[in-house]
């Protein structure tokens, strides 16, 4: 992998409007300086303590993104500079970020993210459930945290009109909760494989792990 090059190529095909998000999990600090020194500057992972650590060693302009699915207990490691939580699925986590981010003296920006794809083993609320949240009383009094936007990750499947469906669909219900919440501006979807069927659907960030990095490997 030139990640380099990769970078570079995602910078200039990449629409203005549409930031990438390059999800570094599992990768090495010195891949995520390559990327870095092509320009990259916002930076996605899927573990707290992985990216604490990349975020205590790394240059500190870099923007961390939080796309995994978060364990209350953790999010008072990254508090003090998480800038977008990708994957915010219920009022209980919210409070726990509001919390630790009022000691901070921060502001945390958040997306819910929705159940797009039919696997049970995806993460993600309902469309019922959001808007539970965004109108709880408590939610409206939070001053240190702030519901920007969706999240969503289709279906795993090489069958591209399933996938830019759901797409279509995520795009039409942020479109729907942007008329009543004028603070939703981010739209989170589309990964390596599905980026340019989220591209169609007007996605404002895309989370590109494994053609920027490389495959990775788990032990
Ligand atoms: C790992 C991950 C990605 C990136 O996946 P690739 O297929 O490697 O691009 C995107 N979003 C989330 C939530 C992830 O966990």
């Amino acid at each position: 992998m030139n990640i380099t090059n990769n970078i570079k190529k995602y910078r200039e095909t990449l629409p203005k409007n549409v930031r990438l998000v390059a999800i570094s999990k599992t990768k090495p600090n010195s891949d995520i300086m390559e990327a870095y020194e092509a320009g990259q500057r916002i930076f996605g992972e899927n573990k707290v303590q992985e990216m604490t650590e990349k975020w205590e060693n790394l240059p500190k302009d870099i923007e961390w993104h939080m796309v995994g699915h978060v364990q209350r207990n953790k999010v008072k490691y990254m508090a003090p500079y998480v800038k977008l939580i990708h994957a915010v699925d219920s009022l209980k986590l919210l409070k726990e970020i509001n919390k630790q981010a009022k000691k901070e003296d921060r502001i945390i920006s958040g997306l819910l993210q929705l159940k797009i794809a039919e696997e049970d083993s995806k993460f993600g609320i309902t469309i019922a459930e959001a808007e539970k949240i965004l109108t709880s009383e408590v939610y409206q009094k939070m001053e240190n945290t702030k519901i920007v936007g969706l999240m969503g990750m289709a279906t795993f499947t090489d069958n591209d009109e399933k996938v830019r469906s759901e797409f279509r669909y995520l795009k039409k219900v942020f479109d729907d909760f942007q008329q009543k919440y004028p603070a939703f501006t981010e739209l989170s979807m589309g990964m390596s494989g599905d980026y340019h069927l989220a591209l169609e659907n007007d996605t404002t960030m895309v989370r590109i792990g494994s053609k920027i990095f490389g495959e990775r490997n788990y032990q």
